[in-house]
Order: structure tokens, then C-alpha cells, then sequence
């Protein structure tokens, strides 16, 4: 099985395997796990922050996120096709209370600043009153859409001009540095938190990054261990980690795969394929997706179901150039 679902399914290597046995432990929730305040510190560098925090997921580094940024009955502006707003159980409403304002981005996820403008609400004795801007880059649902930091930079601007603090889901920013060839702390400049996943392109078992300023850190560990959060000898999760924030060059080699597969799949009967900005294929077909992936992974490819008639593909750390070729023709026996 080729299995190209998503950049999440990597397995861990022999030296990711041996960094978490040999790693130096320490009770983290008492601050006092050395190779956790190492992670800490080198993504806080990464990412241009004065502080960074491990967490289990990325789901919980956002939410985590959306709670130290807001106050209940405050509004966040999110992205309608946004991880935070589609994906996450609706917990921006369970965990913080907050209700949401989803604005549509254009066809690569990008909020423009006059959106922002437009969706941000004043509270007065009515009005509930804007307390958190959500962006997300990569852009997941929009195929994997690496955002310019000017564009990052103009729509927070104009959140932080009304006083409004932006949090930046990076699940993949450091696909987007890749792809971008800039640094990842070129995308943190406005805003007030990003988040990081270590788990997916980079290849770490578990962990998630948020990112930010020191009194925010300090606010967002005291919400992570109100969410259940806080984690003993964390180092066993943050030494693989440490060596998977060494796989951001490598990313890449996910992008040139991508590119390859979706040429492929372009040429394939019945499907279309963009050419991807970074790892992630989104095929376009008349067929229900659904029967599409199921007939994929009968011909030995996982893919996931994006939509009705649209198909998701991620090249990830255990695809080498042979896997692409042997899944492209998998996928065309799948839709023969
Ligand atoms: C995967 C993903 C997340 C959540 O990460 P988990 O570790 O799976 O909880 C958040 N945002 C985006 C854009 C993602 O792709």
C-alpha cells in the first residue's frame, strides 16, 4: 500500500526510535524536561517568537490558541474552508465560548485585509464584538496553497490595527517556507501566535508547536493543562522531534513528487490535477470520490475523499520517486 492520504501516516525512523529512548526526561508540567525546553526554544528561534510551547496535536495548539486569545462571547474571523473553523469539532464554541465569523478566501484560502475590515464587528450593547483573526497557510482544503507572507501580513495588519490579535495555523508554514523559499519567521512578522505541526511532512511521531510571544506562552500553558495538555516526560516526543525540524529542507523533494503525481494524474482518463503548490494533489473527477478512493486502495494507493468529486494525494517522507510512479499506476488501473 502506497498510502497517500496525508502527510500525517510517516512512521518514525530508526533515529527518531532511538533519540526518544536516549532522550533526557524531566517532568515538563513543572518546566523541568530539558529536552522539551530544547524543542521549545529552537522552534521559538525557527519561527522568529520569543517563546514556543509543545503540545500533543495540532488541533490543540489552535484551540489552545483561540482560548488565550479570546474572551467568551467574543467573535473570531475565520476562513470558511479553515482547519479551525471545518475541521476541529467546532471548538472555537466548545472550548472558548467563541462564535464565528467565516469569511471566504479566494480560490487559494487568501482573506484579503478589506474582508477583515468588513467582518470585524465593534462590541457594544448588542454586538458580541471581533476578538480573534484565524489564518491558516498552508491552505489544507484548498490543496496545500502556499500564501505569500505580504499576504499574511496585509490581512493580519488590519485585524492588529483594530486591536484584534491574528493567530496563524502553520500546520504545513514550513511547506509554505519551502515552497516560498523564504524563512518561516518571514510569515510570523503581524501576527500574535503560530502554530506548527512536527507530525506531519516532517516526520516526528506526535507534537504539535505554538509559538508567540513570552506572556502569551505563559498564558497559552496554563490553557493547555486546563485541556488536559500538560505532559510528564514529554522529551521522549520532543528528541524526535528536534531531528524532524532538521526535515524542513527536504520538503521540497514532497513538492517535486507532488508535482510529478499530479502530472501524472492529469493525464490519467476521468481525472484532472492542478499542478500543486507543495505537497498536496488534489484530483478533480466526474465520478463520485468516494468510489474513486475506494478503488484506489483496492489497486493498493490510500487517498482520502476531499469533497464530492475531488480527491486528496500527499507526498510525504516515506514516498520515494518509484512509490509515485507504482501509485500512478495504480490509480490508473483504479479508474480504467
Ligand atoms: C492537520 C492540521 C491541523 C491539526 O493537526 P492535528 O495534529 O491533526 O490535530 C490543523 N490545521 C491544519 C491546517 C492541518 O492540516
Amino acid at each position: 500500500m502506497i498510502d497517500l492520504r496525508s502527510d500525517t501516516v510517516t512512521r518514525p525512523d530508526d533515529a527518531m526510535r532511538t533519540a526518544a529512548r536516549d532522550a533526557e526526561v524531566g517532568d515538563d508540567v513543572y518546566g523541568e524536561d530539558p529536552t522539551v525546553n530544547e524543542l521549545e526554544a529552537r522552534v521559538a528561534d525557527v519561527l522568529g517568537t520569543e517563546d514556543a510551547l509543545l503540545v500533543p496535536s495540532g488541533t490543540m495548539g489552535n484551540q489552545v490558541a483561540v482560548r488565550t486569545h479570546t474572551e467568551r462571547g467574543e467573535e473570531a474571523i475565520l476562513e470558511r474552508e479553515s482547519h479551525v473553523y471545518k475541521w476541529e469539532l467546532g471548538g472555537v464554541a466548545q472550548h472558548s465560548g467563541v462564535q464565528t465569523r467565516p469569511v471566504d478566501g479566494d480560490e487559494r484560502g487568501v482573506v484579503a485585509p478589506e474582508q477583515v475590515r468588513d467582518a470585524y464587528v465593534e462590541a457594544d450593547g448588542h454586538r458580541a464584538g471581533t476578538g480573534l483573526l484565524a489564518l491558516e497557510n498552508t491552505h489544507n482544503s484548498k490543496g496545500g496553497t502556499a500564501i505569500a507572507p505580504e499576504a499574511i501580513d496585509a490581512a493580519a495588519a488590519a485585524a492588529r490595527e483594530r486591536g484584534v490579535p491574528v493567530h496563524l495555523d502553520g500546520a504545513r508554514l514550513f511547506n509554505a517556507a519551502a515552497a516560498l523559499e523564504v524563512p518561516a519567521e518571514r510569515f510570523t512578522r503581524e501576527v500574535d501566535s503560530v502554530m506548527v505541526c512536527l507530525s506531519k511532512g516532517l516526520g516526528a511521531p506526535v507534537g504539535s508547536v505554538l509559538a508567540g510571544s513570552e506572556a502569551f506562552v505563559e498564558r497559552a500553558r496554563r490553557v493547555r493543562k486546563l485541556m488536559g495538555g500538560g505532559m510528564r516526560q514529554a522529551g521522549i516526543l520532543a528528541a524526535p522531534g528536534l531531528l524532524a525540524l532538521e526535515n524542513r529542507d527536504r520538503l521540497a523533494e514532497d513538492h517535486e513528487r507532488a508535482r510529478r503525481l499530479a502530472a501524472g494524474i492529469d493525464q490519467i482518463g476521468g481525472l484532472a490535477a492542478d499542478e500543486p503548490e507543495t505537497n498536496i494533489v488534489v484530483a478533480r473527477t466526474d465520478a463520485s470520490a468516494d468510489e474513486v478512493v475506494a478503488a484506489c486502495e483496492r489497486e493498493g494507493v490510500g487517498c482520502v475523499a476531499f469533497g464530492e468529486h475531488r480527491v486528496r494525494f500527499c507526498t510525504h517522507w516515506n514516498v520515494d520517486d518509484e512509490d509515485v510512479e507504482r501509485a500512478l499506476d495504480g490509480v490508473e488501473r483504479a479508474v480504467d
